[in-house]
């Protein structure tokens, strides 16, 4: 049910992404009789992985079966549903009814309230040859997505940085006895550290690593530069995170930097510096799992649908004082 304040040809949400951040938004909305377009390019970040793991309920459910249920959801309750990829949002400059408009690569032009952007991260693995083609499978950065299933497994950390691969490492100890840090481009490891790896029995090997191939012992195995190799049950690696948010280049919207890397910033609800556009997902939190994504996308639709229903209130107090 669009409200009378959509300007034609409008409708109330445009959603950019359509990851559970997204879909979890846009089942909101669509059940609150919002019109939603949501605007999908097809890669959703966990497509490489064989199962969803942790999401209750769906614990075990390949990724494409996932999205796939969530797309029939929202679409039961009037939801378009766009693969296109979306290039830009745009303040359209309309006193009257402040819009914004979503230009996507397709050549289509979107007019919406509001925007929600959840458009995901992109994992950028360290710059060893072999990693790239095992990611998801046999080359893992989270343990509670993965660990069960490589559990009591030798488990390969290979490291970039010390601090995160000291935690990784000492986290993976819950799922396995058996853990060796290749210290690759993580520098030396401090007294305190190793005393720490050494105490649950972390073995720690200096060097740089190669690539990483199929193992002999097991699924893989990392190759050192100086030729010996490291034969394990999975490798993890720690991947630096980039934002999905080239569509709101241009608009200034703020940013903020913690441990794991830059996201958007935004409100408790997700409202983000750009007035009218909200964010979700993994572009907000760039440690969520599926299940926070899609809490983060539930958040932003009531938020979006609680101020829409206070702008027209305020718009129909002010027609209705207009005509008295
Ligand atoms: C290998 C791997 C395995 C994982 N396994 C698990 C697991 O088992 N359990 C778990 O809970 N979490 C897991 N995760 C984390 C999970 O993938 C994320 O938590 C989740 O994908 C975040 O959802 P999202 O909606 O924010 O982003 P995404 O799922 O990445 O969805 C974003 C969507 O936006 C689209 N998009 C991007 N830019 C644009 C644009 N400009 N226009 C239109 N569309 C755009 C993308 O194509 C994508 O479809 C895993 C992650 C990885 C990397």
């Amino acid at each position: 049910m669009a409200d009378a304040s959509t300007a034609p040809g409008s409708r109330d949400v445009v959603v950019i992404g359509a990851g559970p951040a997204g879909l979890s938004a846009a089942l909101v909305l669509g059940r609150a009789r919002r019109s939603v377009t949501v605007v999908d390019a097809g890669s959703p970040r966990n497509a490489c992985s064989p199962a969803v793991h942790g999401f209750l309920t769906r614990d075990g459910s390949t990724p494409a079966d996932f999205l796939a249920a969530a797309r029939q959801e929202v679409s039961g309750y009037g939801v378009e549903l766009v693969a296109d990829e979306a290039s830009a949002v745009v303040v359209v400059e309309d006193p009257t009814a402040p819009t914004l408009r979503v230009e996507l690569a397709g050549g289509r032009r979107l007019r919406a309230r509001r925007v929600v952007v959840a458009s995901g991260i992109v994992d950028e693995l360290p710059d060893v040859a072999g990693l790239a083609e095992r990611w998801g499978r046999d080359v893992l950065h989270c343990p509670y997505c993965h660990g069960y299933e490589v559990r009591d497994r030798p488990l390969v950390v290979l490291a970039d940085s010390i601090e995160g691969t000291v935690h990784q490492a000492l986290l993976l100890r819950q799922w396995t006895e058996d853990v060796t840090v290749v210290v690759h481009d993580a520098g030396p490891v401090d007294e305190d550290d190793a005393t720490l790896l050494a105490a649950r029995g972390v073995r720690v090997v200096p060097g740089q690593a190669r690539e990483v191939v199929d193992g002999e012992d097991g699924p893989v195995a990392v190759v050192l530069a100086d030729g010996p190799r490291v034969e394990g049950g999975a490798v993890f690696v720690a991947p630096r995170f980039r934002l999905n948010s080239a569509v709101l280049d241009g608009l200034g919207a703020r940013t903020v930097t913690g441990d794991m890397g830059t996201a958007l910033e935004t409100d408790d609800e997700g409202r983000t510096s750009v007035p009218g556009v909200w964010a979700a997902g993994n572009v907000v939190d760039l440690s969520c799992q599926v299940l926070g994504a899609a809490e983060l996308g539930a958040r932003a639709a009531i938020g979006i649908n609680g101020e829409l229903a206070l702008v027209d209130a305020h718009a129909a107090r002010e027609a209705a004082q207009r005509r008295q």
